[in-house]
């Protein structure tokens, strides 16, 4: 077992370093303050590495040379070949440094070794490989118009794109926004999560080494209000794309509407997953344990409020809990573990107070319910997998995101019952259903009001399929074309013939 813990002597180096600098304009610098602060491996409570950290003043340099790069440098007026190599090489760097990227988002994140190695450091090489593909295919139209006219459109990049993601897929959530950002010729600022800033960091380190110009992509780690703040308000940012809380969308919604920089907000969810009595029930009880406890649960479209068929209810929830009280916690760097440790102790707080509140409410732990210490996990950030019977869809538990490993179980009547409960949020970013009945899958994936519906599956995702939000759970599509529109403004050109 001692050997599975190993860690590759390059992630040795690198957490090691006296600090980790901040990327501006292809230089690894200090923050203008030198100020650092600290990220913490969850799995031990320890202080991991020390960042260099951002403020108002390192954002300055950082929109300047994007500015720069944009305006100036020639990046948004390259030959696509060229944007598309550099992207291309930066996903086979991301392929032949997989182990380490790996070992450094579960140090940072705490999430299972294997979820790091086989979801997201191959799912951010292949979004990067993904939208190379579109560097030569964002077309634009030739439009029919009078004859002595000849009337066409150009697709241009948006400029200064100011990019803040969070920290529970931090390289993921960076392939997300970047790739599609550098395929359309803009420039990015990127704010990293403070939880957990180190696979950006390496990943700025692989994008030097692909062969990007100095100032293209500006990596500054720091706080959400000073870095993230100053980011959103600059005037020489042209777009903010976020991902995070519907708390700081809407301050961020507010912010730029000052300025009508262009945003897009990928924000919190509490997506309903429907089980009818007519499943296969063997899939839907593996369906509904991956779609709340991947990731501790710490997924903004994790499947939070189970809405099981009242004659199935009693059986599902027993089987449900079997299960969750099964599942192997431990550090995330033991290939054994299953459920890993929450990724700091401010979301440790969180989610144990939302047990306490569900308990109160009048909903009973059937699995978990508290804060696992058991031998090793002591100083970790670990909360046993839960499940909630005796819930009411009106619950806190059952409206508010706890983004943790808490699962509601909510009977319901019949169909339209389902698609009145599960509908019955403010959030609408994803819902699931298991059903055999073909017709009745569709009907009630057209019912609800979300941006992703899954059909006998959950948490399934592809570079090429657009993933956002219905309601409060934001605004403005990610991934396939959608994001190429997101990262690209239209020119109408008229010429008199
Ligand atoms: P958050 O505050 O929304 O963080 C997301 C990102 O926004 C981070 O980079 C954060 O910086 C930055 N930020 C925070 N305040 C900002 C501001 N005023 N201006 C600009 N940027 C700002 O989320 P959190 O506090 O880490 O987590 C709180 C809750 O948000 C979670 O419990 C969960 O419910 C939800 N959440 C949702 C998602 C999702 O994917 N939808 C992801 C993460 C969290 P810092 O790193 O300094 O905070
Ligand atoms: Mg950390």
């Amino acid at each position: 077992m001692a050997a599975a813990f190993e860690l590759d002597l390059a992630v040795q180096d690198f957490v090691r370093a006296p600090f980790r600098k901040m990327l501006i304009d292809g230089e690894w610098v200090a923050a203008a303050s030198g100020k650092t602060f600290d990220t913490v491996n969850p799995a031990s409570g320890e202080v991991l590495a020390h960042v260099a950290e951002g403020d108002a003043e390192d954002i300055e340099r950082a929109v300047r040379a994007a500015r720069r790069a944009f305006d100036h440098d020639g990046w948004s007026t390259s030959k696509p070949g060229d944007r598309m190599r550099i992207l291309l090489r930066l996903a086979d760097l991301i392929d032949s440094n997989a182990h380490e990227l790996a070992q450094l988002e579960t140090l940072d994140n705490g999430k299972s070794i294997n979820e790091s190695l086989n979801v997201d450091i191959p799912s951010a090489a292949n979004t990067f490989r993904y939208y190379a593909g579109w560097v030569d295919k964002a077309y634009g139209q030739t439009i029919p118009s009078d004859p002595e006219f000849f009337n066409f459109t150009l697709r241009e990049p948006v400029g200064v794109c100011g990019q803040i993601i969070p920290w529970n897929f931090p390289l993921l959530m960076a392939a997300w926004k970047l790739g599609p950002a550098l395929a359309c010729g803009n420039t990015v600022v990127l704010k990293p999560a403070e939880q957990t800033p180190l696979t950006a960091l390496r990943l700025g380190e692989l994008l030097m080494e692909a062969g990007l110009p100095k100032g293209v992509v500006n990596i500054v780690p720091g706080y959400g209000p000073t870095a993230g703040g100053a980011l959103v308000r600059h005037p020489l940012v042209d777009k903010i794309a976020f991902t995070g809380s519907t708390e700081v969308g809407k301050e961020i919604h507010r912010e730029t509407a000052g300025t009508l920089k262009r945003v897009s907000l990928e924000l919190g969810g509490k997506s309903p997953n429907i089980v009818f009595a007519d499943a296969n029930v063997e899939d839907a009880v593996q369906g509904a344990l991956m779609g709340v406890f991947f990731n501790q649960g710490q997924v903004c479209c994790a499947g939070t409020r189970l809405f099981v068929e009242q004659k199935l209810h009693d059986e599902f929830a027993a089987t449900l809990a079997k299960h969750a009280g099964g599942m192997q916690q431990g550090p995330g760097m033991d290939p054994a573990t299953r459920v890993g440790p929450l990724v700091s102790k401010e979301q440790l707080d969180r989610v144990t107070s939302y047990l306490e509140i569900g308990k109160k409410e009048g909903a009973k732990a059937v699995a978990g319910g508290e804060r696992n210490t058991g031998k090793g996990l002591e100083q970790g950030y670990f909360v046993k997998p839960t499940v909630f019977t005796g819930v009411k869809n009106d619950m806190r538990i059952a409206q508010e995101e706890i983004f943790g490993p808490v699962v509601s179980v909510i009977p319901f009547k019949d169909e339209s019952d389902a698609v009145l409960q599960g509908n019955n949020t403010f959030y609408g970013l994803a819902a699931g259903v298991w059903t055999r009945d073909v017709s009745k899958a569709h009907r009630v994936a057209r019912a609800i009001r979300a941006g992703t519906l899954w059909i006998n599956c959950y948490n399934v995702f592809g570079a090429s399929a657009p993933f956002g939000g219905y309601k409060q759970s934001g605004y403005g599509r990610e991934l396939g074309s959608y994001s190429i529109d997101l990262y690209t403004q239209i020119k109408t050109v008229w010429m008199r013939l």
